[in-house]
This record gives structure tokens, sequence and C-alpha cells, in this order.
């Protein structure tokens, strides 16, 4: 089969790689109906991450189901699925209390490299969820999306605590803080701010409910929210970058008693001990629990009551992966589909 595979920074082909097949009894393998590039992909591109060896790439992935392992129940074959970008048992502890993503058995499903005509999935069970019926195509990109940017930008504006009465500033424009925006609206925020200095991703941001766009940063970013929030700073705040400065704009944007929601994957974060204490602010974050929130994210899509898929504006068929890792590197692309 054909998959993508990273040989060096920069260096992405699409390849003959080893065929799917199921290896534990719990498995199973589908059929990608499309794959994407993820922004958390750009790290290893980009060379942040180290690259030691070819790597296959992706972890986010919708399809029909082909084949079970004999355990596998919840599932069968000819089913449309959605997964997480984290493969969970759903029976151990950690996932019964709501963070399937810090399963004690998880796979990271970039392990498994999903940009790629057939994948394997690590505990089917608790992984995936079917859709009602086969979707119509232009439901695929919303249910694609469903599998990390928009359950991770979820999990941030729950982290965040958005919801009625309050108001919520989301760091990062990129497809997790886009689609951040669109939780936060269906939470029932009553005021968001999307900071953004690009037009097109502002646009975007509005479209899916932003009452407010901010394009400083830094600093300048903080105080642009404290003059939009009567000098308090937001009550809820999603981080969707990951950096340094993001971090800490995030934290100084929140009024005393806020809450900052972190999703964007921390790269050299270093935080002063000081001023998290003086700031009296709850964080909270990590790999975001995609899986908890699955049934209610294909539930709104499936309704046409949300369309998360808006954030990919570059489509192009797997063949063409390097274009479209070199479209979002340049953010010339907030999000590429590929058409498998
Ligand atoms: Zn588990």
């Amino acid at each position: 089969m054909r998959g993508v595979v990273l040989h060096a920074p920069g260096d992405v082909r699409v390849e003959e790689v080893a065929d799917s097949e199921i290896t534990a009894p719990t498995d199973a393998v589908i059929r990608l109906s499309a794959a994407c590039v993820c922004g958390s992909d750009l790290w290893p591109f980009r060379g942040v991450d180290p690259v030691g060896r070819p790597t296959p790439m992706g972890h986010e992935y919708v399809g029909i189901v082909e084949e079970v392992g004999s355990e596998v129940r919840n599932v069968k074959p000819g089913q449309f699925v959605v997964g997480s970008f984290v493969a969970s048992d759903g029976t151990c502890e950690i996932c019964r209390s709501g963070y399937p993503s810090s399963c004690v058995h998880r796979v990271f499903m970039n392990e498994v490299g999903t940009q790629a005509e057939r994948a394997r999935i690590p505990h089917a069970d608790g992984t995936l969820v079917a859709t009602p019926d086969i979707p119509e195509a232009e439901l695929i990109p919303s249910l694609l999306a469903a599998s990390d940017v928009l359950g991770t930008g979820w999990f941030g504006a729950v982290a965040a605590q958005a919801g009625p009465g309050r108001t919520v500033a989301v760091v990062g424009d990129g497809a997790v803080g886009l689609l951040a925006v669109l939780a936060a609206k269906q939470l029932g925020a009553e005021r968001i701010i999307a900071m953004s200095r690009h037009e097109p991703r502002q646009k975007l941001a509005r479209e899916f409910g932003a009452t407010d766009v901010v394009t400083e940063r830094g600093d300048d970013g903080v105080a642009r929210v404290k003059d939009l929030t009567g000098g308090l700073g937001a009550h809820s705040i999603v981080e969707a970058v990951g950096t340094q400065e993001s971090m800490q704009q995030a934290i100084r944007s929140a009024r005393p008693g806020g809450h900052v929601g972190f999703v964007g994957v921390n790269h050299d974060v270093a935080l002063s001990g000081e001023e998290l204490f003086f700031a009296q602010v709850s964080l909270f974050g990590g790999p975001a629990p995609v899986r908890r929130f699955l049934p209610e994210l294909i539930e709104l899509i499936w309704d046409r009551k949300i369309d998360p898929g808006k954030v990919f504006d570059l489509a192009l068929p797997l063949e063409q992966a390097a274009e479209a890792y070199q479209a979002m590197d340049e953010r010339r692309a907030i999000k590429a589909l590929l058409r498998v």
C-alpha cells in the first residue's frame, strides 16, 4: 500500500510501505476515506523533533472497517468509523474516568501512521466510533476533523471552562485554535476573542463564532484582551500553539480565578513559579481525550449543526503529500486534506 514517510526534516515521500494487518485480536484494519496533515506533524518536518529514521506519518483518520480481530465486538467490517489520535482500551480506570488519551494501554496513532491507504487501529473497541450510516462525501472533512483538531479544540474550551456568561480568548489561529472558537460558541460562551493576524483565518474565526479579533501578540496581545475585558482579563483562555510566548500570553490574558486550557503540544516551555503563584489561574491541558467527545461531536456533524471541515482549505491526492506539508509549513494552508 502507499503511505507517507518522513525521511529527514523537509523530506516527505509517498512510497510503498508494509500492508496493514491485524496483529492483535483487539485490532481493526480500516481503509482510509481521507487523511490529513496536522500542525504537530510540522514539528518533525521542521526538524524541531528529531527524525532518527524513516518515519510513517499521520495520526488522524476516518474510514471503512475492512477487517477486525477475533475479540472486537463494537465495530464490524463495512462500517464507517472515526477514532481518536490516541488508541485507548476504553476499559482501564483512566479511560473510565474520562481520560482515554492517557489510557494505561494507549497507543499514539502516529506510531502507526495514518497518512496511508490503510491503517491498523489498536484497541478497536475502545477507540473507534461508528457513524449511523456511510456518510455523504461532504461530511467526510468534518468527521476527519473530529479525529483530532476538533476534539482537541473542544477539550481546550472545556478545560478553560468556556460557557454561558464567560469571555473566552483563544491564542493560536491554526485549525485547533479556530475549532476552539467553534467549541466555545457551542458551549455557550458570551464573548469569544480570536487572536490572529491572518485575514482568512480571522474570517473563519468569525464564521465559527468569534465576536472580537485581536491582531497583537505577546504582551501587546495581553494588553488588548485586558482592554476588551474592563482591565480584568478573560475568564477562559485556550492556548493552541505550545510555545513559550503563547503559554505566557495565555496565562497573562486570564483574570484571577480564570482557567487556561492548553492543548498546543508544548515545546521547551518554562514557566516561572512566582508568576504562576500570583497569576492565580487554573492550568489544565495535555493530549486531548478526544474519544470522550466523539459521540457528541459526530452527532453535531451528522445533524449539520457544526461544520468543522471548513478548516481544510487545501485538498490534494495522497501522492502529493509533500506539497501539503510545504503549504502548511509556509502557512499557505490552514489544514491540508489528503484524498486517499
Ligand atoms: Zn484505558
